[in-house]
């Protein structure tokens, strides 16, 4: 960390402390060079990775149209605005957490398909049944007779 003020790079932290929800560290420092004191953030680096489509090709991660998707499949359902927000979190988190600057579309596809089966199963079939483009309707059959069978959560 450079001194902005001299430009040295000698500087030492005099205190450091959690800010906004502990999101952020805020630190005093003081150059060791010209004695100025100055304060610095840090916060996570909180970039999502760039998404691979099946053609090759990358977009930037799109918040909205993962949320999107997710309202189309949960519309209707009995499911809080606040509980899609938080899977919409866990998801984000979940990609982030690879910690992989890109990231395949079909890993998001999938990431989105197990969250909503947590979160309601007839979103998920909805979801699972565009996403996965059943090749014909005896596998979304089977799908739904799989998911019914299995025990509730
Ligand atoms: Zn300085």
């Amino acid at each position: 960390m450079h001194c902005p003020f001299c430009g040295a790079n000698d500087t030492r932290v005099t205190d450091s402390r959690l800010v906004v929800d502990g999101d952020q560290v805020r630190r005093r420092r003081q150059c060791a060079n010209c004695s100025e004191r100055f304060t610095t953030y840090e916060t996570a680096e909180l970039v999502m990775p760039r998404v691979v489509k099946s053609d090759g090709s990358r977009e930037t991660f799109d918040e909205a149209k993962l949320r999107g998707g997710m309202l189309r499949a949960l519309e209707k359902r009995p499911v809080s605005a606040e509980d899609i927000e938080a899977a919409v979190e866990r998801i984000r988190q979940s990609l982030r957490a690879r910690g992989e600057r890109e990231v395949q579309a079909r890993d998001v596809g999938e990431t989105v398909m197990q969250t909503l089966k947590q979160l309601d199963q007839v979103a998920y079939i909805r979801f699972a049944s565009v996403y996965r483009k059943f090749q014909d309707l005896d596998e979304f059959r089977a799908e739904i007779d799989r998911i019914s069978q299995e025990p509730k959560s």
